[in-house]
């Protein structure tokens, strides 16, 4: 754009370069009062701005200059006042149209130096020009860098500004979280307070209980010392106990010796019918003897009637209205004695029908309960009294059938068909044991009355098979007891057996065949060997044949000795049982004359004991 005026006007300087001085003067005149049009940049830009500015005014100027010289024909019009604008001059006026001439000249010398001096002014500029431009360009590569930096910084400015955000979220959290734990402390300091004056009334409670405490410490001491000498005391009793225990146990068993360590009693059962049996006479003077009467019709008839009086005494006899309370009394003794440490064997001898079972079990009713489920309900109430002195026992209860020299357990649970078959042993320690017997631990009365149902239904299923067999058998139910006294260092073992023999009654032989004479020949074989060995024990004989019968065999242990034993003879008192009571009450007297004069002795408890 600057170039069409800047050519022109080298055109312009060539033809007249002598009148560009004043035209150049009245440029730079015209060109200072233009103020800056361009956009200013920096604090340089005023510079190229007056420097930008002439040009413009010179192409105003050049313009005008070339519009007059586009059209050369209208100065000479304007200049031709001489003759009269646009008028020709006449073709002899020569020096006319010199002279116009010359005019066109000169304004064409002006215009050229005005030209002329327009360059240089724009020659100038455009230079200053280069020169801004390099400043300029100068300048615009440190804005670059700096604006390099600058957006360097920006970005840095943007992270510091997204830290900035994060930082005041967290700042709004946190904020949030102080008034959340403002309140919190402030609920806190509430309940400080409120502690405190707990701690307050507390302390003063503390001093309170400490002052207590310190009056009870004192009593305290003076209980202890109260209770040390009580202690004292009570093991001094304990100790009296204990000898007063011992010495009841050997006067006991004095007594128990006294009255025979072999008893007899007999007991009348009841008629069914009731009444008193004319037969069976008691003595009213005392409770020890008994007559059997028999009277006899005078063959002949002219005689009168003989009567023939049987008498006999035991320990004690029972009559029919005997209550079972009133027989255990007797036995009760006995039991006690078990628990002492003495062997104690019971037997209930009789016919069948006497009331040997009901002697030894009863009915299941408390009044009727016979001497078994009595007997372990006492030893439980005194093993229990003893474990007060210290005492800790253990039972253990068996239950056999003897039957026709066989055994058989009475508590066996198993299969009929995998019953096992039993032996009788002795332990190395002189104990008698059954191989596969079973043997139950009893700590109560009902376990024990569980055993006694248990072995009466394996009775009766027995009894189905082969008909009223249990009056065919001796049943035997033992208790083993074991008492210690860890304290006093003392152990005690004995065997309470309680026997409900095979009924008595004896067959006519022509009558007994078959089972029924093996089974006759087993239970007097049996029976009468028991006799044999009471008597043996009784007269101290040297050799008591135990071994011929399994009962004698099995009960050797609980026989002789310190062994207290009782025998009950069952009597029925119907008139046909006459002949069996006879020899029932034969058999005992027998067995209780036998005992006589009996053994008195000093008691040998502390030898048993251990
Ligand atoms: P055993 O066992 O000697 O064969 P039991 O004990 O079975 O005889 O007695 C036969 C019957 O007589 C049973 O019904 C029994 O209840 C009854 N009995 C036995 N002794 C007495 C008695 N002292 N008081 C009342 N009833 C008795
Ligand atoms: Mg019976």
């Amino acid at each position: 754009m600057s170039r069409l005026p800047v050519m022109s006007s080298k055109r312009v300087l060539a033809e007249n370069a002598q009148d560009l001085a004043p035209a150049q003067k009245r440029l730079r005149k015209d060109a200072d009062p233009v103020k800056p049009a361009a956009t200013v940049i920096g604090t340089k830009r005023p510079a190229l701005a007056a420097t930008r500015a002439p040009i413009c005014v010179i192409k105003q100027s050049v313009a005008s200059t070339t519009s007059k010289g586009g059209n050369m024909k209208q100065p000479v019009a304007s200049t031709g006042t001489k003759t009269g604008g646009t008028q020709k001059r006449n073709p002899w006026d020569l020096k006319g149209k010199v002279s116009d001439m010359e005019d066109k000249v000169r304004t064409y010398q002006i215009k050229v130096k005005t030209l002329n001096q327009q360059n240089e002014v724009l020659q100038d500029s455009v230079s200053q020009s280069h020169r801004k431009i390099v400043e300029v360009e100068k300048e615009l590569q440190i804005q670059r860098s700096q604006n390099g930096e600058y957006e360097m910084k920006l970005q840095v400015l943007a992270g510091v500004q997204d830290e900035l955000e994060k930082v005041l979220s967290d700042k709004n959290f946190l904020q949030k979280e102080l008034t959340n734990l403002e309140g919190k402390y402030r609920v806190m300091e509430t309940l400080r307070d409120s502690q405190e004056t707990e701690l307050q009334t507390l302390k003063m409670n503390l001093s309170v209980q400490e002052s207590t405490l310190a009056r009870v410490q004192v009593n305290l001491r003076d209980f202890e010392e109260e209770v040390r000498s009580l202690k004292e005391t009570v093991a001094q009793q304990k100790d009296e106990l204990y000898a007063g225990e011992m010495e009841r146990r050997r006067l006991h068993n004095t007594i128990q010796e006294l009255k025979g360590n072999i008893r007899v009693f007999c007991r009348v059962r009841p008629l069914v019918g009731g009444g008193l049996p004319k037969h069976v006479q008691l003595a009213t003077s005392d409770n020890k003897a008994i007559t059997l009467a028999k009277t006899e019709e005078s063959h002949t008839g002219k005689t009168a009637d003989t009567q023939k009086n049987y008498n006999f005494s035991f320990d004690r006899v029972f009559g029919p209205r005997a209550s079972q309370q009133e027989v255990f009394e007797e036995i009760s003794l006995l039991v006690q004695s078990a628990l002492d440490g003495y062997n104690v064997c019971c037997f209930a001898y009789g016919q069948t029908g006497s009331g040997k079972t009901y002697t030894m079990e009863g009915d299941e009713v408390d009044e009727t309960r016979g001497v078994i489920p009595r007997a372990v309900q006492q030893i439980f109430k005194a093993a229990g009294k003893l474990g007060e002195q210290g005492w800790e026992f253990t039972f253990t209860a068996s239950f056999v059938e003897i039957y026709n020299e066989t055994l058989r357990d009475l508590l066996y649970t198993g299969k009929s068909s995998k019953r096992p078959e039993h032996e009788i042993r002795k332990t190395t320690s002189n104990e008698v044991t059954i191989t596969n017997l079973t043997y139950e631990r009893v700590s109560n009365e009902d376990q024990v009355l569980g055993l006694i149902a248990l072995a009466n239904q394996n009775r009766s299923t027995a009894q189905t098979a082969q008909n009223d067999r249990s009056s065919r058998s001796h049943s035997v139910f033992q208790l083993d007891i074991e008492g210690v006294n860890a304290g006093r260092d003392v152990k005690c073992k004995s065997t309470l057996c309680l026997v409900d023999l095979a009924g008595s009654e004896r067959m006519v032989k022509s009558q007994s065949q078959g089972d029924r004479f093996k089974e006759m020949t087993a239970i007097n074989g049996s029976l009468s060997n028991l006799g044999i060995v009471i008597a043996a024990l009784a007269n101290k004989e040297s050799y008591v044949p135990y071994r011929n019968s399994k009962l004698t065999y099995l009960l050797q242990g609980c026989l002789g000795g310190n062994s207290k034993t009782l025998m009950f003879v069952n009597i029925a008192p119907e008139p046909d049982s006459f002949g069996e009571t006879l020899n029932s009450l034969r058999f005992a007297s027998k067995v209780s004359a036998v005992l006589f004069p009996v053994f008195i002795g000093q008691s040998t408890l502390m030898m048993s004991l251990h």
